[in-house]
């Protein structure tokens, strides 16, 4: 938290090069700039995995205007809170009544002066920033940093839905440390803390597939959400979480099953159909989280389609 903060990044869209020259001048010290002479690649870059943090738009372009970038922009989710500037020589009423109209935060028209431009994208760069940061704070687990469980719950929902769609089968796996309160009791809760924060790391790395999530249920419990995966690959995955928290061999004196850290794992698999609900997933996992429980650093497994 305490990292210094990285330059946010603003894309100037404009069909004439000296405008975006003139305008990178002004704003490049404190920014990073990247530039579109056409909607088309405006879009792109909008769309890319490294999108801009504020975009400046012209709206008189050949081919695709600057209004219809917008329009196009506001419509898509992956593009939609990218705070848009219209930057113009249309100084009509009626056309910044248009831009604001079409979602753009603000309109400055040309000729423009440097300092009320500088000073209008500081801003809304500010404004972007913090709704950044609500989004993050709103989504990820600040002990551990992984996805919390209101995170969980959405991405849940999302891969049941697709799940069902696709009629493809989706695995869900719950863990829990064993004996953890008195590991808190033996070390006190900071290390009770440090130990978390290294199991998470070490369950978020334990999943193969770029599509697997893995988030802090609550508490001592985690959860992985494994799309597209049947109970055989749910299980080995399990098992090496199991295995990889067990090599991290932090010390814990006080477990009745062994001399270090360990946990139990329960991993459920269904393939989801219109007459049941995801409860019946997070179930079966909890259910075989407790058969694990009962024998403790073990891995049970629950095929719900059979
Ligand atoms: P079991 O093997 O049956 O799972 O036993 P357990 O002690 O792990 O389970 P129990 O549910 O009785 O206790 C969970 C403990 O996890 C108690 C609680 O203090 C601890 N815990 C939960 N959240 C945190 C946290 O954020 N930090 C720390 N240090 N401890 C936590
Ligand atoms: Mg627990
Ligand atoms: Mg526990």
């Amino acid at each position: 938290m305490s990292k210094r903060p990285q330059k946010q990044r603003i894309m100037i869209v404009d069909d004439a090069r000296e405008n975006i020259k003139a305008l990178g001048q002004v704003l490049r010290p404190d920014n990073t700039i990247s530039f579109a002479f056409n909607g088309e690649t405006a879009l792109k870059i909008a769309n890319s995995d490294n999108p801009p943090d504020l975009i400046l738009l012209d709206i008189m372009m050949p081919g695709m205007n600057g209004y219809e970038v917008c329009m196009q922009l506001k419509a898509n989710d992956k593009t939609q809170n990218i705070p848009v500037i219209f930057i113009t020589a249309m100084s009509e009423v009626e056309d910044e009544t248009k831009g604001l109209d079409i979602g753009a935060v603000d309109y400055i028209t040309k000729p423009f002066n440097r300092a009320i431009v500088k000073a209008r994208v500081r801003t809304h760069l500010e404004l972007k920033r913090h709704r950044d940061m609500l989004e993050h704070l709103s989504s990820f687990d600040g002990l551990t940093g992984i996805p919390n469980r209101r995170r969980f719950d959405e991405f849940f929902a999302v891969e049941w839905g697709l799940a069902l769609r696709e009629g493809t089968c989706l695995s869900l796996i719950m863990i829990d440390m064993d004996y953890f309160k008195k590991f808190n009791d033996e070390y006190l809760h900071v290390a009770g803390d440090e130990c978390l924060r290294k199991a998470a790391k070490t369950l978020a790395v334990s999943v193969r597939r770029p599509a697997d999530f893995v988030a802090r249920y609550g508490g001592e419990e985690f959860a992985a959400v494994l799309p597209r995966t049947d109970v055989k690959g749910a299980g080995a995955v399990a098992e090496s979480m199991r295995e990889n928290i067990r090599s991290l061999n932090i010390p814990h004196v006080r477990s009745l099953v062994k001399n270090y850290v360990t946990i139990s794992v329960g991993a459920a698999t269904i393939t989801p159909s219109h007459n049941l609900s995801p409860d019946v997933l997070i179930k079966g996992a909890d259910k075989a989280l407790y058969n694990a429980k009962k024998v403790r650093n073990q891995v049970r497994t629950l095929d719900l389609d059979v």
